[in-house]
Formats: C-alpha cells, structure tokens, sequence
C-alpha cells in the first residue's frame, strides 16, 4: 500500500505512523525525520534546512522533493510506503503524483488525523522525544516516561524539539491552516482521503486508522 499520513503538527503522524508501518509491513517515511537526521550529521543539505525548520517554516521545496523522492526509491519502499510529512504543500502533492505516475504507480489513501487546535498546543508543549527513535514519544502529562529525561522503550535520552516551543508552535499551525490543508480538498477530488478523530487513546486512534484504511 502507498499511504499518506495529513494533520496538524501534533496529532500524532509519528506515532501513528509506526504503528501502522508495522502492522502493514511498509517502511515509515517522514520527512521531518529525514530532515533532522540531516542536521545532525550535518550535512549540506541539513545545514540548507536548519533555518526554515527552527522557524518552523517549510523547507522550500526544491529540497524537500529531492529528498523524499531519493528516499521513496529505495529498494524497501517498492512495494508500498506510509508517508508522514510529505505531501506538505499542494506543490508536493502534485509533484508526488507526477513521480508515481511516471513509475506507474498510485497512492491507495490519504488518511486525515483531525484535532482541534487547542489540543494539539498542549501536546506539542509537552512532548518529550527520544533521541534514537522519534517514534518513541512521551508527554510530561499525558503519558510521561518512568524516569524523568529517559526512554521507556531504549533507554535513550529524551530531549523537547527546537520547533516545539509555544512561539514556533504557533507559525507551525499557521503553515499547516495556509499550506497544508488545501491537500486535503487536492486528495478528496481525487476519492482518497479518510478522515479519523486522533483524539483518545494511541491504540483507539491506530485502530480507527485501520479501519479506515481498509474500507
Ligand atoms: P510536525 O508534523 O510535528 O510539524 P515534522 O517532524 O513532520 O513535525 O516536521 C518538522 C519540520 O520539518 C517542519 O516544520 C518543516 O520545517 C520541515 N518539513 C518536514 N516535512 C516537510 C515538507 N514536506 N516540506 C517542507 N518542510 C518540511
């Protein structure tokens, strides 16, 4: 299967995603992780992105699409993939569809998390990452880890992202209202959106999300 993951920064794509890349056998493909993996390792290209992302701009496309293109066309994703970030503008989404197009390929959903606005602040300000994995997610309230700073699942230290503090928080949502969400009406044209509440518990939400995704 070829999957989009859409909603707001905050509804849980990363969570959600590993959890159904798992269950449907497709690599987990996000474009924030790219980005940040980048950065780390400090290459050209991370050094490009640093600036839109601590802002929490996009990351203009010529370099976004090249990204995600490289990446779709290893060998694990031939089969299908489950894409979390990307699309993020109607620009990638058409670009996106050009590329399957030309390897004769189509995506089989969109699956849209919708939460409100006032929810995702509060879990964006207290989410906790690990630095091994940024699937492993905590959140000082919600779901806190055993010990303070420290990964349930690896042990790894748990840091709060650059990009979550409440100020860039706000241009994130911003971004999403005005560039983002206009792929939703892109891919409702096309009959393949799903859209499920990401609201309740992580299990609740990836069930929905299944049964979305099969129907
Ligand atoms: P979230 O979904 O919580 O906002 P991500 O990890 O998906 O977090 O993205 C973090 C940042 O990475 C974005 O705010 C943006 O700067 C950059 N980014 C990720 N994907 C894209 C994309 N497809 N196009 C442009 N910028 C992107």
């Amino acid at each position: 299967m070829r999957i989009v993951l859409v909603g707001p920064p905050g509804a849980g794509k990363g969570t959600q995603a590993a959890f159904l890349a798992k269950n449907l056998s497709i690599p987990h493909i996000s474009t924030g992780d790219l980005f940040r993996a980048n950065i780390s390792q400090n290459t050209e290209l991370g050094q490009r992105a640093k600036a839109f992302m601590d802002a929490g701009d996009l990351v203009p496309d010529e370099i976004t699409i090249g990204m995600a293109k490289d990446r779709m066309e290893q060998p694990d994703a031939a089969n299908g993939f489950l894409l979390d970030g990307f699309p993020r503008n109607v620009s990638q989404a058409e670009a996106l569809d050009a590329m399957l197009t030309d390897a004769g390929m189509k995506l089989d959903a969109v699956l849209d998390l919708e939460v409100e606005e006032d929810e995702v602040v509060k879990r964006i300000a207290g989410r906790r990452i690990c630095r091994n994995d940024s699937a492993h997610v905590f959140h000082v309230s919600y779901a806190p880890p055993k010990t303070d700073g420290v990964c349930d699942t690896c042990g790894g230290e748990l840091y709060q992202r650059g990009d979550d503090s409440e100020g860039t928080v706000r241009n994130r949502l911003e971004v999403y209202h005005t560039q983002t969400e206009p792929i939703i009406d892109y891919y409702k044209a096309q009959g393949l959106l799903r859209t499920i509440s990401a609201l309740g518990d992580v299990q609740d939400v990836t069930q929905r999300a299944m049964d979305a995704l099969k129907k």
